[in-house]
C-alpha cells in the first residue's frame, strides 16, 4: 500500500512537470536542423523514419488499426504506416497537444510545416518528393481518433475507443521513458500498452537511451528515466513481449544542441504472442 501510495506520488510529480510542455517550443527543439537534416543519414529524424519505413515495408505490418502512444504534437511517427492500415489512431496526454494534432489532421493547418518530412518518407517508398500532397491526404483520410491517453492506468484509452481484441500495432515513441519516474514504472506502462495490442500484433517503441531530461520550453526541463539496451529488452520481456528487433543509433555530437543529454536512440520491433 504505501509503495503504491509512492508509486503514486512519483507519477503524479512527472505529470505536474507536463503543464509546462510547450509545443512549438518542442517541436523547434527537436525537429528541425541538425536533427532533422534530410540531408544527412546520419540525422536522427531520417533514421527513426528510415526504423519505421523498413518495418512497415520489408517486414510487411500492416493490418486494420495501427495505434499511436503519446503522439506529443509529432506526425512524423505514422508517415509510413498509414499506408498499410486502414484506421490510424493518435493519442496524448495534453490536450494541447490534441489540439496541434487536431489542426493539421482535420484544418489543415498547424504551427509546424511536416511537409519535408512527407517528402522524405515519399522517397524511402520510391515515390517522387512531388507525391507528398497524396500522402498528406491519405494521413488525413486515416486518422479517424485523437484520443487522451494516460500509460500509467490499466486502460490507458478512454472506455470502449478499441475493438475487444486490441490493435493490429502500436508504435510509441520518446513517451514512456519521459513519463515514467522510474524503470519499474516504465516496466508497468509497457504492460499496459500491452492490454491495447491484440495477441499476434506488432509493437514499434522508439525512445531515448542514457536520457536523464529534456527541455519542454525554456524554464521547463522534465526529468527522464535513463535507459540502457539491456533495460530495454528486460522491460519487453518483463512485460510479455517477443523482441524481433532492437537497432541503435548513437549520437553525433552535433546533434547535442543543448535541449536534452540524450546519448542514443533505439528502435525496438516486438511482438504480443
Ligand atoms: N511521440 C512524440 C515524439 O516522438 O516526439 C512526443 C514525445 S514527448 C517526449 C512525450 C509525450 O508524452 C508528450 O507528448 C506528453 O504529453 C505525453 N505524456 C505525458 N504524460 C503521459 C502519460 N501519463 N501517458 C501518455 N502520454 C503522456
Amino acid at each position: 500500500m504505501e509503495r503504491e501510495n509512492r508509486r503514486e506520488k512519483a507519477v503524479a510529480a512527472v505529470a505536474a512537470f507536463y503543464r509546462g510542455f510547450d509545443p512549438k517550443e518542442y517541436l523547434k527543439y527537436n525537429y528541425t536542423p541538425p536533427r532533422a537534416d534530410f540531408s544527412r543519414s546520419d540525422s536522427i529524424v531520417p533514421w527513426k523514419l528510415n526504423c519505421l519505413h523498413k518495418a512497415f515495408n520489408e517486414d510487411a505490418i500492416k493490418g486494420d488499426i495501427l495505434v499511436d502512444v503519446g503522439s506529443g504534437p509529432t506526425l512524423y511517427q505514422v508517415m509510413s504506416g498509414c499506408e498499410h492500415f486502414n484506421r490510424v489512431i493518435l493519442s496524448d496526454f495534453l490536450e494541447v497537444n490534441r489540439n496541434e494534432l487536431n489542426k493539421w489532421i482535420k484544418d489543415g493547418e498547424s504551427n509546424f510545416d511536416w511537409t519535408p518530412y512527407l517528402q522524405h518518407v515519399c522517397e524511402l517508398e520510391g515515390r517522387s518528393s512531388s507525391a507528398w500532397q497524396v500522402k498528406a491526404a491519405r494521413l488525413r483520410s486515416v486518422v479517424t481518433d485523437i484520443f487522451p491517453v494516460n500509460v500509467h492506468d490499466p486502460n490507458p484509452f478512454p472506455p470502449r475507443s478499441l475493438p475487444a481484441s486490441g490493435a493490429d500495432c502500436l508504435v510509441s515513441s520518446f513517451c514512456l521513458e519521459s513519463v515514467s519516474p522510474d524503470i519499474s514504472s516504465f516496466t508497468d506502462a509497457l504492460c499496459n500498452l500491452s492490454s491495447l495490442l491484440r495477441n499476434g500484433g506488432h509493437l514499434l517503441l522508439i525512445g531515448a537511451l542514457g536520457e536523464s531530461f529534456y527541455m519542454a520550453a525554456p524554464d521547463v526541463r522534465i526529468p527522464v528515466v535513463p535507459l540502457d539496451e539491456a533495460q530495454v529488452c528486460s522491460s519487453l520481456s518483463a512485460s510479455g513481449f517477443d523482441l524481433l528487433q532492437l537497432s541503435v543509433y548513437r549520437l553525433t555530437p552535433d546533434m547535442l544542441v543543448g535541449v536534452d543529454d540524450v546519448k542514443g536512440v533505439f528502435f525496438a520491433k516486438a511482438r504480443k504472442p
